[in-house]
């Protein structure tokens, strides 16, 4: 384990730093309250041992204040053990209180202060697997399962914080909304399990295209959802002036150049896409008023013809 030794006397942290790291964990110090909270927010430990007596900041007021610093998420909990001289039961239950997990005595015998580490050293790998579950299930909370691709959700939260940041800091950015020409006539004609295939590869290829290798466009933070059914939608952060376009002309192409036959998308023969791409600049009003307008492109790409984008001059 990864321990935070908080121990306001050198000799005692040497001692108990030596028998820890002789049990095979990985020890730091921290020789008052203060330090330690420092450490604390700048990497994290598997386990903290908290002197009571220090001067200055003693350990119940550090433990309060790294549990304030932990907030409200239950997998930031790192396990607090007070290691202290006076195992007094009002110490006892002012350091459950302050937010500590146990207690034991500096005058713990070897054996005994193994056994604690072996316990914790338990409570740690749970903690390393739920962390990591967490992180997984975050992230399929945030992915299509067809396509693989970011899912609306994602984008309902990227879309709110980048409209937030175009507000206050004046960044502009854009939305494209894009939607496969005739996919009833795709699946009525090849079959549910056809037009999935042609999804994943409408997905693959937005994605693959997103960004024009050998071009410097600034499209960094660019990504691609899955809006819903066959719509896909295109985040652009901090898009300049005629970006947006650009983007919007290059994905038809790609689309296009895939060549998946569709003899019932009478005009092209192959499966196509409509883009409609919205800037912030030319929206007024709340958030949904850029769906708006890039539902409104969309429809004017749809009325002329399909297999096209269109978008508003700057
Ligand atoms: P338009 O060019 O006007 O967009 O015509 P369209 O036929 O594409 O539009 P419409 O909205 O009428 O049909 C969308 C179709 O997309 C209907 C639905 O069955 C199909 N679809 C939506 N989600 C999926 C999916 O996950 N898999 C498959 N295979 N089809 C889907
Ligand atoms: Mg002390
Ligand atoms: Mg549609
Ligand atoms: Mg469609």
């Amino acid at each position: 384990m990864k321990i935070l030794l908080v121990e306001d006397s050198r000799v005692i942290a040497m001692v108990t730093s030596a028998r820890l790291e002789s049990f095979g964990h990985q020890v730091q110090h921290a020789i008052s309250g203060q330090l330690a909270l420092d450490l604390f927010q700048q990497e994290p430990f598997d386990l903290i041992l908290m002197d009571i007596e220090m001067p200055g900041m003693d350990g119940f007021e550090t433990t309060r204040r790294l549990r304030a610093l932990e907030g409200q998420e239950p997998l930031a909990w790192t396990p607090i053990i007070f290691v202290t001289a006076t195992d007094t039961p009002t110490n006892l239950v002012t350091a459950i209180e302050a937010g500590g997990d146990d207690f034991i005595s500096k005058s713990v015998p070897e054996a005994v202060l193994q056994a604690k580490m072996k316990a914790m050293s338990r409570i740690a790998a749970l903690r390393t697997s739920l962390f990591q579950a967490n992180i997984k299930l975050q992230d399929q909370a945030n992915r299509d399962g067809l396509t693989g691709i970011l899912n609306r959700r994602a984008m309902d939260v990227q879309v709110d914080r980048l409209w937030k940041l175009a507000e206050t800091a004046g960044n502009p950015f854009s939305l494209l909304m894009i939607d496969v020409d005739n996919f009833k006539k795709y699946n009525d004609h090849y079959g549910h399990q056809a037009g999935d295939e042609c999804l994943k590869l409408v997905a693959r290829c937005l994605e693959d295209n997103l960004q024009q290798p050998g071009i410097n466009v600034p499209t960094k933070g660019i990504f691609v959802t899955r809006y819903g059914g066959e719509e896909f939608a295109v985040i652009i952060p901090d898009a300049l002036p005629g970006v947006h376009a650009e983007v919007a002309v290059r994905l038809v192409k790609a689309v296009a150049a895939l060549e998946i036959a569709h003899e019932k998308n009478c005009d092209f023969g192959v499966v196509t896409i409509s883009v409609g791409a919205a800037c912030f600049d030319h929206v007024q009003g709340e958030i949904k008023e850029i769906f708006r307008q890039a539902d409104q492109l969309l429809y004017k790409a749809k009325e002329g013809g399909r297999n096209r984008a269109e978008w508003l001059a700057a």
